[in-house]
Protein backbone atom coordinates (compact mmCIF):
# COMPACT_ATOMS: atom_id res chain seq x y z
CA UNK A 1 0.00 0.00 0.00
CA UNK A 2 1.71 3.58 -1.21
CA UNK A 3 1.69 6.10 1.93
CA UNK A 4 -0.26 8.72 2.05
CA UNK A 5 1.99 11.24 1.76
CA UNK A 6 5.85 11.26 0.40
CA UNK A 7 7.07 14.69 1.48
CA UNK A 8 7.03 15.89 5.33
CA UNK A 9 7.91 19.42 6.14
CA UNK A 10 8.05 19.91 9.89
CA UNK A 11 8.41 23.41 11.59
CA UNK A 12 8.95 25.34 14.34
CA UNK A 13 8.45 29.03 13.75
CA UNK A 14 9.83 31.93 14.93
CA UNK A 15 8.91 33.26 17.75
CA UNK A 16 8.29 36.55 19.88
CA UNK A 17 9.86 35.10 22.92
CA UNK A 18 12.85 33.69 21.42
CA UNK A 19 16.10 34.39 23.73
CA UNK A 20 19.06 35.73 23.00
CA UNK A 21 20.62 32.24 23.43
CA UNK A 22 17.79 30.77 20.94
CA UNK A 23 19.27 30.95 17.79
CA UNK A 24 22.60 29.99 18.92
CA UNK A 25 21.21 26.82 20.54
CA UNK A 26 18.34 25.92 20.37
CA UNK A 27 16.26 23.47 17.67
CA UNK A 28 13.18 21.98 16.90
CA UNK A 29 13.81 19.05 18.75
CA UNK A 30 9.83 17.86 18.83
CA UNK A 31 9.87 18.18 15.02
CA UNK A 32 13.08 16.67 14.57
CA UNK A 33 12.05 13.66 16.67
CA UNK A 34 8.46 13.18 14.45
CA UNK A 35 10.63 13.60 11.47
CA UNK A 36 13.20 10.84 12.25
CA UNK A 37 10.40 8.45 13.83
CA UNK A 38 8.07 9.22 10.72
CA UNK A 39 11.12 8.46 7.81
CA UNK A 40 12.54 5.17 9.92
CA UNK A 41 8.39 3.90 9.27
CA UNK A 42 7.30 5.36 6.18
CA UNK A 43 8.87 3.81 2.86
CA UNK A 44 10.09 6.36 0.41
CA UNK A 45 9.08 9.34 2.67
CA UNK A 46 11.48 12.82 2.07
CA UNK A 47 11.82 15.02 5.35
CA UNK A 48 12.85 17.96 6.39
CA UNK A 49 12.46 19.97 9.33
CA UNK A 50 13.20 23.94 9.76
CA UNK A 51 14.05 26.60 12.51
CA UNK A 52 11.85 29.50 11.95
CA UNK A 53 14.32 31.19 14.16
CA UNK A 54 17.39 30.65 11.55
CA UNK A 55 15.76 30.21 8.18
CA UNK A 56 13.35 33.04 7.14
CA UNK A 57 9.75 32.58 5.97
CA UNK A 58 10.59 32.58 2.90
CA UNK A 59 12.79 29.93 2.34
CA UNK A 60 10.28 27.65 4.24
CA UNK A 61 7.21 28.55 2.04
CA UNK A 62 9.59 27.97 -1.14
CA UNK A 63 10.46 24.78 -0.04
CA UNK A 64 6.72 23.83 0.01
CA UNK A 65 5.21 25.32 -3.06
CA UNK A 66 8.34 23.58 -5.05
CA UNK A 67 7.26 20.34 -3.32
CA UNK A 68 4.11 20.73 -4.42
CA UNK A 69 4.83 21.47 -7.58
CA UNK A 70 7.33 18.69 -7.72
CA UNK A 71 4.14 16.72 -7.56
CA UNK A 72 4.80 15.32 -4.25
CA UNK A 73 1.76 14.60 -1.94
CA UNK A 74 2.81 17.24 0.62
CA UNK A 75 2.36 17.23 4.28
CA UNK A 76 3.23 20.50 6.73
CA UNK A 77 3.83 20.09 10.65
CA UNK A 78 3.75 23.00 12.68
CA UNK A 79 4.59 23.33 16.24
CA UNK A 80 3.05 25.87 18.11
CA UNK A 81 4.27 27.34 21.50
CA UNK A 82 3.27 30.78 23.41
CA UNK A 83 4.58 33.31 20.95
CA UNK A 84 4.84 31.21 18.00
CA UNK A 85 1.50 31.16 16.75
CA UNK A 86 1.01 34.49 14.59
CA UNK A 87 3.79 32.91 12.27
CA UNK A 88 2.57 29.57 12.66
CA UNK A 89 -0.59 30.81 11.38
CA UNK A 90 0.68 32.70 8.44
CA UNK A 91 2.44 29.76 6.94
CA UNK A 92 -0.40 27.09 7.46
CA UNK A 93 -2.59 28.98 5.79
CA UNK A 94 0.00 29.55 2.83
CA UNK A 95 1.06 25.78 2.94
CA UNK A 96 -2.83 24.89 2.30
CA UNK A 97 -2.92 27.45 -0.83
CA UNK A 98 0.25 25.71 -2.23
CA UNK A 99 -1.39 22.55 -2.08
CA UNK A 100 0.20 21.20 1.06
CA UNK A 101 -2.11 19.42 4.25
CA UNK A 102 -1.62 21.40 7.22
CA UNK A 103 -0.82 19.52 10.87
CA UNK A 104 -0.63 21.47 14.34
CA UNK A 105 0.90 20.04 17.47
CA UNK A 106 2.79 21.43 20.27
CA UNK A 107 2.45 22.81 23.28
CA UNK A 108 -0.52 25.93 22.34
CA UNK A 109 -2.72 23.35 20.28
CA UNK A 110 -2.29 21.00 23.01
CA UNK A 111 -3.65 23.42 25.63
CA UNK A 112 -6.41 24.83 23.28
CA UNK A 113 -7.73 21.61 22.24
CA UNK A 114 -10.01 21.06 19.43
CA UNK A 115 -11.21 24.98 19.51
CA UNK A 116 -8.00 25.56 18.07
CA UNK A 117 -9.25 24.91 14.50
CA UNK A 118 -12.00 26.91 14.54
CA UNK A 119 -12.07 29.28 11.59
CA UNK A 120 -9.07 27.60 10.79
CA UNK A 121 -10.53 25.46 7.59
CA UNK A 122 -6.75 25.56 5.73
CA UNK A 123 -5.45 23.48 8.94
CA UNK A 124 -6.42 19.58 8.60
CA UNK A 125 -5.93 18.10 11.96
CA UNK A 126 -4.48 19.28 15.39
CA UNK A 127 -2.56 16.60 17.23
CA UNK A 128 -2.31 16.46 21.17
CA UNK A 129 0.34 15.88 23.30
CA UNK A 130 3.47 13.73 21.63
CA UNK A 131 3.27 13.28 18.06
CA UNK A 132 5.32 11.16 16.74
CA UNK A 133 3.36 7.80 16.65
CA UNK A 134 0.01 10.01 15.40
CA UNK A 135 2.52 12.10 12.49
CA UNK A 136 3.82 8.56 11.38
CA UNK A 137 0.28 7.25 11.38
CA UNK A 138 -1.30 10.43 9.20
CA UNK A 139 1.63 9.84 6.59
CA UNK A 140 1.68 6.46 6.09
CA UNK A 141 -2.13 6.34 5.61
CA UNK A 142 -2.70 4.37 8.66
CA UNK A 143 -5.85 5.90 10.20
CA UNK A 144 -6.65 3.11 12.87
CA UNK A 145 -3.04 4.85 14.17
CA UNK A 146 -3.08 8.14 13.78
CA UNK A 147 -6.99 8.12 14.80
CA UNK A 148 -5.79 6.33 18.69
CA UNK A 149 -7.57 9.63 20.73
CA UNK A 150 -5.39 12.40 19.52
CA UNK A 151 -6.05 13.83 16.25
CA UNK A 152 -8.96 15.53 15.41
CA UNK A 153 -9.44 16.33 11.79
CA UNK A 154 -11.77 19.81 11.07
CA UNK A 155 -12.78 19.36 7.20
CA UNK A 156 -12.17 15.53 6.77
CA UNK A 157 -15.70 14.31 6.98
CA UNK A 158 -14.32 10.69 6.99
CA UNK A 159 -12.65 11.30 10.32
CA UNK A 160 -14.87 13.07 13.56
CA UNK A 161 -13.33 14.56 16.60
CA UNK A 162 -12.08 11.82 18.96
CA UNK A 163 -11.33 11.91 22.81
CA UNK A 164 -8.52 13.85 23.79
CA UNK A 165 -5.84 11.71 25.03
CA UNK A 166 -2.25 12.73 25.81
CA UNK A 167 0.39 10.41 24.96
CA UNK A 168 3.65 10.36 26.23
CA UNK A 169 7.02 10.20 24.39
CA UNK A 170 8.06 7.07 23.77
CA UNK A 171 11.92 7.37 25.53
CA UNK A 172 13.02 3.86 23.91
CA UNK A 173 11.93 4.17 20.58
CA UNK A 174 13.32 7.64 20.26
CA UNK A 175 16.50 8.61 17.59
CA UNK A 176 17.09 11.99 16.25
CA UNK A 177 17.96 12.05 13.05
CA UNK A 178 19.72 15.69 13.14
CA UNK A 179 20.99 15.47 9.43
CA UNK A 180 16.73 16.03 8.72
CA UNK A 181 17.49 19.89 10.17
CA UNK A 182 17.97 22.39 7.49
CA UNK A 183 21.43 24.56 7.94
CA UNK A 184 22.09 22.17 10.67
CA UNK A 185 25.49 23.27 10.29
CA UNK A 186 23.94 26.84 10.54
CA UNK A 187 23.10 26.15 13.89
CA UNK A 188 25.47 27.42 16.70
CA UNK A 189 24.37 24.51 19.13
CA UNK A 190 21.41 22.55 18.94
CA UNK A 191 18.57 21.05 21.68
CA UNK A 192 19.10 17.40 22.68
CA UNK A 193 16.95 14.58 24.81
CA UNK A 194 18.58 12.58 27.02
CA UNK A 195 15.28 12.18 29.44
CA UNK A 196 12.81 13.00 32.25
CA UNK A 197 10.72 16.20 33.26
CA UNK A 198 11.64 18.12 36.58
CA UNK A 199 10.36 17.01 39.76
CA UNK A 200 7.73 19.09 40.36
CA UNK A 201 5.89 18.05 37.50
CA UNK A 202 2.70 17.03 39.64
CA UNK A 203 2.80 20.73 40.46
CA UNK A 204 4.27 22.95 38.71
CA UNK A 205 5.61 26.44 39.72
CA UNK A 206 2.87 28.96 39.42
CA UNK A 207 4.16 30.74 35.66
CA UNK A 208 4.75 27.29 34.57
CA UNK A 209 2.58 26.20 31.65
CA UNK A 210 5.01 23.35 30.00
CA UNK A 211 3.45 19.98 29.25
CA UNK A 212 4.33 16.69 30.74
CA UNK A 213 5.34 14.47 28.28
CA UNK A 214 6.12 11.66 30.31
CA UNK A 215 9.46 10.69 32.40
CA UNK A 216 12.23 8.31 31.79
CA UNK A 217 15.41 8.19 30.16
CA UNK A 218 17.18 7.17 26.75
CA UNK A 219 19.89 4.84 26.19
CA UNK A 220 23.12 6.88 27.08
CA UNK A 221 25.01 4.82 24.14
CA UNK A 222 22.76 6.42 21.95
CA UNK A 223 22.47 9.97 22.67
CA UNK A 224 26.34 9.99 22.90
CA UNK A 225 26.48 8.94 19.48
CA UNK A 226 23.82 11.59 18.44
CA UNK A 227 26.10 13.83 20.18
CA UNK A 228 29.46 12.66 18.77
CA UNK A 229 27.87 12.87 15.09
CA UNK A 230 26.89 16.75 15.60
CA UNK A 231 30.46 17.14 17.22
CA UNK A 232 32.22 15.81 14.48
CA UNK A 233 30.20 18.40 12.31
CA UNK A 234 31.27 21.31 14.60
CA UNK A 235 28.61 21.69 16.78
CA UNK A 236 29.39 21.44 20.51
CA UNK A 237 26.71 23.57 22.38
CA UNK A 238 23.99 21.58 23.48
CA UNK A 239 20.86 22.46 25.23
CA UNK A 240 19.32 19.68 27.37
CA UNK A 241 15.78 21.80 26.44
CA UNK A 242 13.28 19.04 27.87
CA UNK A 243 15.11 17.65 30.93
CA UNK A 244 15.91 17.88 34.49
CA UNK A 245 18.57 14.64 34.48
CA UNK A 246 19.70 15.01 37.94
CA UNK A 247 16.51 13.93 39.53
CA UNK A 248 17.86 10.61 38.81
CA UNK A 249 21.46 10.82 40.27
CA UNK A 250 22.07 6.96 38.88
CA UNK A 251 21.23 8.19 34.89
CA UNK A 252 22.84 11.11 35.36
CA UNK A 253 25.66 8.99 36.52
CA UNK A 254 25.72 6.41 33.82
CA UNK A 255 25.93 9.89 31.18
CA UNK A 256 29.08 10.72 33.04
CA UNK A 257 30.67 7.28 32.76
CA UNK A 258 29.78 6.70 29.29
CA UNK A 259 30.85 9.83 27.72
CA UNK A 260 33.54 9.42 25.01
CA UNK A 261 36.20 10.65 25.50
CA UNK A 262 36.49 12.40 21.80
CA UNK A 263 33.92 15.25 23.30
CA UNK A 264 36.02 17.75 25.30
CA UNK A 265 35.26 21.05 23.94
CA UNK A 266 31.52 20.57 24.03
CA UNK A 267 29.19 22.53 26.34
CA UNK A 268 25.52 21.26 27.96
CA UNK A 269 22.86 23.64 28.95
CA UNK A 270 21.45 21.51 31.71
CA UNK A 271 18.72 22.40 33.97
CA UNK A 272 18.73 21.27 37.87
CA UNK A 273 17.00 21.94 40.66
CA UNK A 274 19.05 23.53 43.24
CA UNK A 275 18.14 21.12 45.88
CA UNK A 276 19.77 18.20 43.23
CA UNK A 277 23.03 19.87 43.79
CA UNK A 278 25.58 18.69 45.64
CA UNK A 279 29.03 16.76 45.55
CA UNK A 280 27.73 14.00 43.73
CA UNK A 281 25.69 15.52 41.12
CA UNK A 282 28.47 18.56 40.51
CA UNK A 283 30.97 16.01 39.67
CA UNK A 284 28.87 14.08 37.14
CA UNK A 285 27.87 17.58 36.28
CA UNK A 286 31.71 18.77 35.93
CA UNK A 287 32.38 15.53 33.89
CA UNK A 288 29.80 16.07 31.46
CA UNK A 289 31.02 19.84 30.91
CA UNK A 290 27.67 21.37 32.05
CA UNK A 291 26.42 25.21 32.33
CA UNK A 292 24.17 24.69 35.45
CA UNK A 293 20.46 26.47 34.45
CA UNK A 294 19.57 27.29 38.08
CA UNK A 295 16.08 28.82 38.42
CA UNK A 296 17.03 31.96 40.95
CA UNK A 297 13.14 32.83 41.91
CA UNK A 298 11.76 35.63 43.11
CA UNK A 299 13.37 36.21 46.42
CA UNK A 300 10.99 38.46 47.83
CA UNK A 301 8.01 36.27 47.00
CA UNK A 302 9.72 32.75 46.84
CA UNK A 303 6.57 30.68 49.21
CA UNK A 304 4.35 32.12 45.98
CA UNK A 305 6.42 30.85 43.60
CA UNK A 306 5.35 26.93 44.20
CA UNK A 307 8.64 25.64 43.85
CA UNK A 308 8.47 22.95 46.33
CA UNK A 309 10.42 23.22 49.39
CA UNK A 310 13.46 24.82 47.72
CA UNK A 311 14.61 27.79 49.99
CA UNK A 312 16.59 30.43 49.66
CA UNK A 313 19.65 28.83 51.68
CA UNK A 314 19.41 26.10 48.98
CA UNK A 315 19.97 28.23 46.25
CA UNK A 316 23.61 29.69 47.92
CA UNK A 317 24.57 26.21 48.77
CA UNK A 318 24.27 25.72 45.10
CA UNK A 319 25.68 28.45 44.05
CA UNK A 320 29.07 28.09 46.05
CA UNK A 321 28.86 24.31 45.13
CA UNK A 322 28.89 24.67 41.79
CA UNK A 323 31.41 27.53 41.78
CA UNK A 324 33.70 25.76 43.65
CA UNK A 325 33.69 23.56 40.93
CA UNK A 326 33.82 25.65 38.13
CA UNK A 327 30.98 24.62 36.57
CA UNK A 328 29.48 27.90 34.68
CA UNK A 329 25.81 28.82 36.11
CA UNK A 330 23.07 30.51 33.99
CA UNK A 331 20.68 31.97 36.19
CA UNK A 332 17.02 32.68 35.62
CA UNK A 333 14.44 34.81 37.51
CA UNK A 334 11.20 35.77 36.97
CA UNK A 335 9.36 39.10 38.12
CA UNK A 336 5.57 39.55 38.95
CA UNK A 337 4.73 37.01 41.25
CA UNK A 338 1.28 37.79 42.53
CA UNK A 339 1.81 40.33 45.60
CA UNK A 340 4.99 42.23 43.72
CA UNK A 341 5.07 45.82 44.78
CA UNK A 342 7.81 48.31 43.63
CA UNK A 343 9.36 47.56 47.29
CA UNK A 344 9.34 43.72 46.20
CA UNK A 345 11.11 44.54 42.92
CA UNK A 346 14.11 46.67 45.11
CA UNK A 347 14.08 43.88 47.35
CA UNK A 348 14.82 41.71 44.53
CA UNK A 349 17.32 43.76 43.29
CA UNK A 350 19.41 44.07 46.58
CA UNK A 351 19.03 39.99 46.20
CA UNK A 352 20.49 39.97 42.55
CA UNK A 353 23.25 42.12 43.44
CA UNK A 354 24.26 40.02 46.35
CA UNK A 355 24.22 36.88 43.87
CA UNK A 356 26.75 38.90 41.49
CA UNK A 357 28.81 40.34 44.44
CA UNK A 358 29.28 36.43 45.55
CA UNK A 359 29.19 34.51 42.66
CA UNK A 360 29.30 36.68 39.53
CA UNK A 361 32.58 35.20 38.00
CA UNK A 362 30.95 31.79 38.17
CA UNK A 363 27.42 33.05 36.28
CA UNK A 364 27.36 33.03 32.41
CA UNK A 365 24.00 33.80 31.66
CA UNK A 366 21.04 35.66 33.71
CA UNK A 367 17.56 35.38 31.87
CA UNK A 368 15.23 37.67 34.01
CA UNK A 369 11.64 38.12 32.75
CA UNK A 370 8.22 39.24 33.94
CA UNK A 371 5.76 36.50 34.47
CA UNK A 372 4.27 35.70 30.97
CA UNK A 373 0.62 34.19 31.20
CA UNK A 374 1.29 30.90 28.96
CA UNK A 375 -2.19 28.64 28.69
CA UNK A 376 -2.46 26.02 31.32
CA UNK A 377 0.00 27.30 33.81
CA UNK A 378 -1.39 27.79 37.25
CA UNK A 379 -1.19 31.18 36.87
CA UNK A 380 -3.31 31.39 33.51
CA UNK A 381 -5.73 29.87 35.50
CA UNK A 382 -6.20 32.24 38.13
CA UNK A 383 -7.13 34.96 35.60
CA UNK A 384 -8.94 33.44 34.27
CA UNK A 385 -10.58 32.76 37.60
CA UNK A 386 -11.71 36.52 37.32
CA UNK A 387 -15.25 36.94 36.43
CA UNK A 388 -14.56 40.00 33.96
CA UNK A 389 -11.41 38.48 32.76
CA UNK A 390 -13.64 35.08 31.91
CA UNK A 391 -16.14 37.56 29.81
CA UNK A 392 -13.58 39.34 28.09
CA UNK A 393 -11.75 36.58 26.87
CA UNK A 394 -14.54 34.15 26.16
CA UNK A 395 -16.13 35.55 22.73
CA UNK A 396 -12.17 35.93 21.20
CA UNK A 397 -10.34 33.47 18.70
CA UNK A 398 -7.78 31.52 20.12
CA UNK A 399 -4.84 30.92 20.96
CA UNK A 400 -5.28 34.12 23.43
CA UNK A 401 -3.00 37.14 23.29
CA UNK A 402 -0.26 36.34 25.68
CA UNK A 403 1.20 39.39 25.91
CA UNK A 404 -2.20 41.39 26.59
CA UNK A 405 -3.27 38.19 28.98
CA UNK A 406 0.32 39.54 30.77
CA UNK A 407 -1.00 42.77 31.30
CA UNK A 408 -4.26 42.24 32.00
CA UNK A 409 -2.44 39.52 34.95
CA UNK A 410 -0.05 42.26 36.31
CA UNK A 411 -2.95 45.15 36.68
CA UNK A 412 -5.16 42.17 38.37
CA UNK A 413 -2.54 40.32 40.65
CA UNK A 414 0.48 42.54 40.65
CA UNK A 415 0.65 46.20 42.46
CA UNK A 416 3.36 47.09 39.59
CA UNK A 417 2.82 47.03 35.81
CA UNK A 418 3.81 44.90 33.41
CA UNK A 419 5.82 47.92 31.86
CA UNK A 420 6.87 48.92 35.30
CA UNK A 421 8.25 45.37 35.80
CA UNK A 422 10.40 45.68 31.97
CA UNK A 423 11.67 48.99 33.21
CA UNK A 424 13.06 47.62 36.21
CA UNK A 425 14.83 44.99 34.29
CA UNK A 426 16.43 47.48 31.87
CA UNK A 427 18.01 48.63 35.03
CA UNK A 428 18.60 45.34 36.65
CA UNK A 429 20.75 44.83 33.23
CA UNK A 430 22.83 47.78 34.10
CA UNK A 431 23.51 47.06 37.33
CA UNK A 432 24.80 43.37 36.64
CA UNK A 433 27.47 44.12 34.04
CA UNK A 434 28.78 46.27 36.46
CA UNK A 435 29.89 42.74 38.76
CA UNK A 436 30.23 40.55 35.60
CA UNK A 437 30.63 42.01 32.12
CA UNK A 438 30.90 39.11 30.41
CA UNK A 439 27.82 37.84 31.54
CA UNK A 440 24.88 37.42 29.17
CA UNK A 441 21.84 39.06 30.39
CA UNK A 442 18.70 38.46 28.45
CA UNK A 443 15.33 40.04 28.75
CA UNK A 444 14.04 36.27 28.11
CA UNK A 445 12.47 37.62 25.31
CA UNK A 446 13.60 38.74 22.72
CA UNK A 447 13.98 42.63 23.26
CA UNK A 448 12.84 44.13 26.43
CA UNK A 449 12.72 47.96 25.25
CA UNK A 450 11.14 46.68 21.99
CA UNK A 451 8.09 45.45 24.47
CA UNK A 452 8.05 48.81 26.33
CA UNK A 453 7.44 50.42 23.37
CA UNK A 454 4.46 47.58 22.53
CA UNK A 455 2.37 48.26 25.52
CA UNK A 456 -0.60 50.45 25.43
CA UNK A 457 -1.12 51.35 29.27
S1 LIG B 1 9.42 26.31 35.82
FE1 LIG B 1 10.98 24.74 35.61
S2 LIG B 1 11.15 23.86 37.68
FE2 LIG B 1 9.23 24.98 37.63
S3 LIG B 1 7.71 23.42 37.05
FE3 LIG B 1 8.36 24.44 35.16
S4 LIG B 1 10.00 23.14 34.34
FE4 LIG B 1 9.72 22.59 36.53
Amino acid sequence: MNAAYNSYIGILPDSNFATIQSDRISCPLGQLVIASFAKERVKGLDAVVYNGMRTSKKVILNRINDEVKAKKKVAVGITLTAGNTEDGFEIAEKAHKYGADVFIGGTETTMCGEDILEGREYIKAAIFGAGENRMAGILSGNRADCLAGTAWLSYDKEIQSSPIYKFGLDFENIKVDYNLLYDLKGHGGVSVLYGNDCQHVKKRCYFCGRQSFGTGFRDPDVFWNEVLGLYELGIATFNHTMDNIAVDMEKLGELAKTKPIQLRLDKHKTFINATDVNEESATYLKKINAIAAIGLENFALMEKVGKGKTKVLDHLRALQQLRDKRIPISLSMVLGIPGETKDTLEENTEWIDFIFKEYGEAIDQFLISPLIITTGSRAYHDLMALPKIRRKYKEKQIPLDTFEMSEDYFDNFCQVSRKETLEHILSINERIKKFNPRVTVSGHILNTEVQIKGIKR
